[in-house]
């Protein structure tokens, strides 16, 4: 069977979705004042279909505010999508960048992109018969993984290390815990207990949501040396690449950052300054897979190691691409959102065999919409 060499998009449904999640979520940034507990996801969803047939689903995500921004521009500069080739996907991108050009090439305005981006990838591995994953160009068949979402701050830490404990028990290869609070001994104790639930061997990283100064990042790393950590995360401002790039020189703990950021640019600054041992992009933040594999080329190039961050039904496949052995983090959130469920074996997420990305969205997800829009004609 040949497919035809072009197609053309003739349907696109933007819909926005609110994930409600079963509790209110903590980390760093809401002990140390700057934001509320996190009850809710929102997600933009862009569907689209071909004159042959084929389909794509691809997603941008938003925490707290900037959901219904999104989902605005993604409407406003969807409709340049109809009639044309789903397989150019640069050009396609252009043609939207282009669109809304005045509102510039990161943030909000290219995260709207992203999901269209996405879909745009999604049907391209489709349409081959192909997981993402082995359309781009696969190392590995599955990727490491560790646990986040046990590792909250508004969980004591005997429940934390109960899910640590249930986390591994399920085949989860490390976990990785929260920390960053006003007082830095809070933190040493827990990191001590979960350590010792979990043993010397397990691996395990900790993540301070940008909370520290520069000082406190230096005492933290240097009174944790020991402890074999797999990363210390984003220690400092998510912006402050000359100081994260001090902090790596400084400490043998490998430093990682990068999730915040909402543009190739942005990691430029941070991968030429020497600002991370390991990568952290979130393909939706940057504006889609295009963006991101520009990026990942960069940062291999630099010898970087990578761990996407968040929405991990992508980034399985994109780790699984790149060339040097990555993480990807786990969290069962997204999980109503999709038929699909994400198979983990021996510390290793399975890259699916599924054409695409491999998900379906749910009847849940469906309901859960908020708002939704049409283009084109089924
Ligand atoms: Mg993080």
């Amino acid at each position: 069977m040949t497919a035809m060499a072009s197609d053309r998009i003739r349907h696109v449904s933007l819909s926005s979705v609110t994930l409600p999640l079963d509790v209110p979520v903590s980390d760093a940034k809401v002990l140390t004042g700057r934001q509320q507990p996190m009850t809710e996801i929102a997600f933009l969803f862009a569907e689209l279909c071909t004159e042959d047939g084929h389909g794509g689903v691809g997603f941008s995500y938003s925490k707290r505010a900037g959901g219904p921004a999104q989902y605005a521009h993604a409407k406003e500069v969807a409709e340049n999508l109809l009639g044309q080739d789903p397989s150019d996907i640069g050009k396609v991108y252009d043609t939207l960048l282009w669109a809304g050009a005045s509102v510039g090439r990161s943030g909000v305005a290219t995260q709207a992109l992203a999901a269209i981006d996405i879909a745009l990838w999604d049907l391209k591995a489709k349409r081959a018969g192909l997981p993402l994953a082995k359309l781009l160009g696969s190392y590995r068949d599955s990727v490491r993984t560790y646990n986040t979402s046990g590792g909250f701050l508004h969980a004591p830490v005997e429940e934390v290390k109960e899910r640590a404990a249930r986390s591994l028990a399920d085949g989860i290869g490390g976990i990785k815990i929260k920390i960053g609070q006003p007082d830095m001994r809070e933190d040493l104790r827990r990191l001590a207990a979960v350590r010792d639930h979990i043993g010397p061997d397990t691996p395990l990283m900790v993540d301070a949501n940008q909370q520290w100064d520069r000082v406190s990042a230096l005492r933290f790393g240097r009174a944790v040396e020991e402890l074999g950590l797999v990363w210390i995360e984003e220690p400092l401002d998510a912006y402050d690449a000359e100081g994260h790039a001090r902090l790596a020189a400084a400490l043998d703990t490998p430093i990682a950052t990068g999730e915040m950021l909402s543009s190739v640019a942005e990691h430029v600054r941070l991968i030429e300054a020497g600002a991370a041992d390991i990568l952290q992009p979130d393909a939706p933040r940057v504006g889609g897979i295009t963006p991101f594999l520009r990026l990942a080329a960069l940062a291999d190039h630099a010898g970087l190691q990578l761990a996407p961050h968040f929405a991990m039904e992508i980034h399985v496949h994109l780790a699984a691409a790149y060339p040097r052995e990555p993480w990807v983090e786990h969290f069962e959130w997204l999980d109503p959102l999709f038929e699909e469920r994400l198979e983990i074996r021996d510390g290793r997420m399975l890259v699916p065999s599924r054409p695409g990305l491999g998900v379906t969205l749910s009847e849940q997800c469906r309901r859960w919409a908020v708002d939704g829009v049409e283009f084109g004609k089924l």
